[in-house]
């Protein structure tokens, strides 16, 4: 029998239970209104209720106001919660009826505090035709140190919002090669990057570095996640440190957190290395988690119109050698540590998962049915979707990140 009248392949059916926060519409919608929701096709469940009504062990940790504690309960917890959901959605589906929601009835909110946030730059396509654009007289558009490490930088946790929050658009300074000295305004070149962000939810204490084996112990979830970019402000300001004004304004994630035990038949092999790792990022041992890839395939659309369709199984660098290079100095992790894998572009030119990729630097601009786009314009929405290979060819659908740019 199909889940509440949804369909057998809907994307969010029981075989994916994705995680967010949310209030009623029409409460209030602070702290203390806030409940940890399972998504199950067009409706969500009060988990903690559904905990309590049905007599489970886990309804103190799913009536919280932010996924946190689950986040912090460990890899065994997480199992353990998702196979107690999967019988309330099925076999007990009667009892938790009156404690499902429509979606269009409630506020979604960000589902979990955010401690630290890492932002990397794992993919190949992506790091080339950066180079290309930026860098055209180089011998090589690969800077020498990318195919050894997972380039990253510290991003700015406190401005990550979940997916629905207008983005201002920032002011700060720019200059131009030709300009004779930088001037102040309003970004003029601004950007979305098409990201994946994975959720860390056992900490460790400073000095214990994560080995690729321990991904799955620290890890819970991934969502989509759309690192707003300002690229006049991060061109003039990023030389020698790296990114700071031009991305810290605003970061947005999807309301939903779908457990990487959701995604079990989306494991694929990262692309073939074309360089020898040093021993703690290599991962080309069999390991009984799988290949460290993941099949996400992920559409943007501005205005509803789809502009990209980025293939995250490309990316060069997975989500365990980041984790593991972000902690091999002995950097610990918090309990809601947020990091994102870097601009998914695929090789083609549709895959590409930035307008600075897509209209090549603004010099080819996108044909949209409400005119041409360089970059974004006030009043843009911009929305990332991603699915991806479920249990008997059914998609895990991921939750959508969408944002619109308001003037500043
Ligand atoms: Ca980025």
């Amino acid at each position: 029998m199909p889940p509440f009248d949804a369909p057998e392949d809907d994307p969010f059916g029981p075989h994916n239970l994705p995680y967010g926060v949310f209030s009623l519409n029409g409460s209030g919608s602070g702290p203390a209104d806030r409940k940890v929701g399972v998504r199950i096709g067009d409706h969500v469940l009060d988990a903690g209720a559904a905990a309590t009504a049905l007599g489970s062990p886990y309804a103190t940790l799913l009536t919280q106001p932010t996924l946190n504690p689950l986040l912090a309960a460990g890899r065994t917890t997480w199992s353990d919660v998702r196979r107690a959901l999967t019988a309330w959605v099925t076999v007990h589906r009667e009892a938790i009826e009156p404690l499902l929601h429509p979606l269009s009835s409630v506020t979604l909110h960000l589902p979990f505090e955010v401690a630290d946030y890492v932002d990397f730059y794992a993919s190949e396509n992506h790091a080339r035709n950066v180079g290309r654009i930026f860098r055209p007289d180089a011998a090589d558009s690969l800077t020498p140190n990318w195919k050894h490490l997972p380039i990253g930088y510290h991003g700015r946790s406190g401005t990550v919002v979940v997916s629905g929050t207008d983005v201002a658009r920032p002011s700060g300074q720019r200059k131009a090669p030709t300009d004779p000295t930088p001037v102040f305004g309003p970004s003029v070149r601004l950007d979305i990057e098409a990201e994946v962000g994975f959720v860390v939810g056992v900490p460790t204490a400073q000095g214990t570095p994560v080995p690729l084996s321990g991904f799955r112990d620290h890890v819970f979830g991934l969502c989509l996640l759309n690192d707003w970019s300002a690229r006049d402000i991060q061109a003039w300001e990023y030389v020698p440190l790296g990114p700071f004004l031009g991305k810290s304004f605003a970061t947005s994630i999807s309301a939903w957190i779908t457990p990487l035990d959701a995604l079990e038949e989306a494991h694929v092999a990262p692309p073939a290395r074309t360089h020898p790792l040093l021993p703690y990022l290599d991962d080309s041992a069999e390991t009984s988690d799988g290949p460290g890839g993941y099949d996400l395939r992920i559409s943007v659309a501005i205005n509803g119109h789809t502009v990209s369709e980025p293939p995250f199984s490309t990316m060069y660098w997975t989500a365990a050698q980041q984790l593991a290079h972000m902690t091999v100095n002995g950097a610990s992790l918090r309990t809601g540590d947020l990091y994102g894998s870097g601009t998914v572009s695929g090789p083609s030119a549709d895959q590409r998962g930035s307008l600075l990729e897509l209209t090549w630097n603004g010099q080819e601009p996108l044909e949209l049915p409400d005119g041409k786009r360089t970059f974004l314009e006030d009043g843009d929405v911009v929305t990332l979707t991603a699915w991806a290979p479920g249990p008997d060819g059914v998609r895990v659908g991921l939750g959508e990140v969408t944002g619109r740019i308001v003037s500043g």
